[in-house]
């Protein structure tokens, strides 16, 4: 099962927020037409293999593109829905942007999945990020979005302006209370030619510690993990644009891969002493970055079992991807 990304870059987004650098790169990426979309569609079709696979319409605010266009878009996906080519539509926008009369129009199509980017639910790290939109407006639309049955997912950022390690496992405690099912979590990246990157200049903007960010990150994981919320990515996808655009916040080339081996040193430091047994495809998560982990585990006895999916701490699977 895999999603056929098409990306609808700012179009629709009055906003600005502070750690979004789409304003600035406007003109250079321009949102596909619907003939390029299909284009997009029929190329990917071509190498997925098995059922089950979704049209996802990433970018951040689809559904304040205008009802016309929107509706083009999906009626695109939604022959690929009728030929059984595709299980359904995935899309994400802004919490504001979601109302009864919107959710009327996505229920004319077979939208299955609507990620919300929330970032935060606290009102002061919302406010100081130039989010736009208030806690209560996160919360109406995740009401409105569970009610009509389709999946929920919520993203979050960690270490905004305001932020801290308490708010954060505030936002993941309450996503988890407002049913979502999927989760993206975002260390904050500070980008060139944003608000961001001014207010870390002139010192409005002190980012928590590199390793605190990372800790609280697996925290964030650990509360979904345990919730039954399934993380769809950890940190920005790593391109060439990011490394050249990314000049501060929490940027590293294996964030995904650090949070992972974190969440089970955690795990393992809140757990009783025992046995971690692990899968060997997971060594390298197990045991850290140049082996960082290792003196964490002190009580604990590593096996290697290749009957796992992933690893297990005294019995408890920490993680299985
Ligand atoms: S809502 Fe999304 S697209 Fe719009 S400015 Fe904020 S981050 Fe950028």
């Amino acid at each position: 099962m895999a999603n056929i990304p098409i990306f609808i870059p700012h179009a629709g987004c009055k906003n600005d927020c502070a750690f979004c650098n789409q304003k600035s790169i406007t003109g250079k990426i321009v949102p596909p037409t619907v003939l390029e979309a299909r284009a997009i569609i029929e190329e990917s079709l071509k190498t997925l293999e098995g059922d089950g696979h979704r049209i996802a319409f990433f970018g951040g605010s689809f559904t304040g593109i205008g009802n016309a266009l929107m509706e083009e878009y999906l009626s695109l996906a939604e022959e690929y829905v009728d030929k059984k080519k595709i299980k359904g539509i995935r899309l994400s926008t802004r919490p504001d942007y979601i109302t009864e009369e919107i959710l009327d129009i996505l229920g004319k199509y077979t939208v299955t999945n609507i990620e919300l980017g929330a970032q935060s639910l606290d009102e002061e790290v919302l406010s100081l990020s130039k989010r736009g939109h208030s806690r209560a407006d996160v919360e109406k639309a995740a009401e409105l979005i569970v009610k009509r049955s389709i999946t929920l997912g919520l993203q979050m950022m960690i270490g905004l302006p305001g932020d801290t390690y308490e708010k954060s496992l505030e936002t993941a405690k309450s996503f988890v209370a407002l049913g979502a099912k999927e989760t993206r979590i975002y260390p904050t990246v500070v980008l060139k030619g944003t608000l961001l990157e001014r207010m870390l200049r002139d010192g409005s903007y002190v980012p928590m510690e590199f390793e605190e960010a990372i800790d609280t990150a697996a925290d964030c994981y650990s509360i979904f993990f345990e919730n039954g919320v399934k993380v769809l990515r950890i940190g920005l996808q790593n391109t060439e644009e990011l490394k050249e655009n990314a000049i501060g916040g929490f940027y590293h080339e294996a964030l995904g891969e650090k949070v992972y081996s974190r969440v089970i040193r955690r795990s393992a430091q809140r757990e009783i002493c025992g046995e971690i047994r692990y899968n060997k495809r997971f060594l390298s998560k197990v045991s850290g970055q140049k082996k960082e982990n290792l003196p964490y585990y002190k009580n604990y006895t590593l096996t290697e079992d290749n009957s796992l999916h992933g690893v297990c701490i005294n019995e408890k699977y920490v993680l299985t991807i």
